[in-house]
């Protein structure tokens, strides 16, 4: 049988928006672990049932990490940034650098990183191991409550400290590159940014158009193309505020599905592109066919 490498790159999956180019690269897969302490409130019995019928294991919740690279003229942007050295969840994710020199992108030529939020997972792979940037030249894009909150020192002791400890090792040896931007804030040309509050405070959604087209970037308002889409009602651990979370869910993937407006899931299977529908009490992703 054909030995295949475990270390070869993951190719990146062109994406086109109007006249906006890019590509989706990925970081590697991110283990979430036992579906019943990644997802509170269901049975357990009920989560198998969901997991078994789309043919996942129900032993563990592993999502993807896509990250969106696009140029916008000679600004190039790349939407958050895998989890860098953290290995919190799993020894599979941080091949973000490695897939973007793949593509032939070097991390030098990035010149603005937006992120929605700062868990390590979104921020982790601003700095290297040694603190040093991993995009010496760019600008970071992310909302200013945010990132006080994930760097208080304050919070060192607490249930997020894994996330705190990430967050201040990456963002402030970057302080002087953030750029905090606001809810409805059109901050690069046709660049948008949607505070989508409850996984965190101010967790932003951004959505990029170009003429009559549109994407829209789901961050962490959906962790899983099945839990989070069929039940938008049940709790994510990791989310701040459960409540506002599954509301901004509900809000978020009614406004979607009744607009048609197509979507990038970064935890979605890759590359993450589709559009959701509404199914039942829920919402389901129709996926896009893959084209290269
Ligand atoms: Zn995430």
């Amino acid at each position: 049988m054909l030995e295949l490498s475990k270390h070869r790159p993951a190719p990146a999956y062109p994406v086109a928006v109007g006249d906006v180019h890019g590509c989706i690269l990925s970081d590697g897969p991110l283990d979430l672990g036992l579906p019943e302490k990644a997802f509170l409130g269901e049975t357990k019995q009920h989560m198998e049932q969901a997991l078994t019928s789309h043919f996942l294991p129900t032993d563990r919740i592993v999502v993807e990490q896509n990250v969106l690279f696009f140029s916008l003229g000679n600004t190039n942007v790349l939407v958050e940034t895998g989890v860098g050295s953290f290995r919190g969840f799993g020894e599979g994710a941080g091949q973000l650098v490695d897939n973007l020199r793949a593509a032939g992108i070097e991390p030098a030529r990035i010149d603005a990183i937006l992120c929605s939020h700062p868990h390590p997972d979104h921020v982790g792979g601003l700095c290297k191991a040694d603190g040093q940037p991993t995009f010496p030249n760019a600008s970071i894009y992310l909302a200013e409550h945010d990132f006080a909150y994930w760097t208080d020192e304050a919070l060192l002791d607490s249930w997020a400290a894994a996330a705190i400890r990430v967050a201040r090792a990456t963002l402030l040896p970057l302080r002087e590159r953030l750029i905090f931007i606001q809810d409805g804030e059109e901050f690069l040309p046709g660049v948008k940014a949607h505070f989508t509050p409850g996984h965190t405070a101010e967790h932003i959604c951004f959505e990029v158009s170009s003429g009559n087209d549109s994407l829209f970037l789901l961050g962490d308002v959906a962790h899983h193309a099945v839990m989070s889409l069929e039940s938008p009602l049940l709790n994510f651990a990791a989310d701040l505020a459960p409540s506002t979370a599954a509301r901004t869910r509900t809000r978020v993937f009614s406004t979607l599905a009744d607009e048609r407006t197509r979507v990038l899931g970064y935890h979605f299977p890759w590359p993450g592109l589709g559009h959701l529908a509404r199914q039942g009490e829920g919402f389901r992703l129709v996926p896009d066919s893959i084209r290269w």
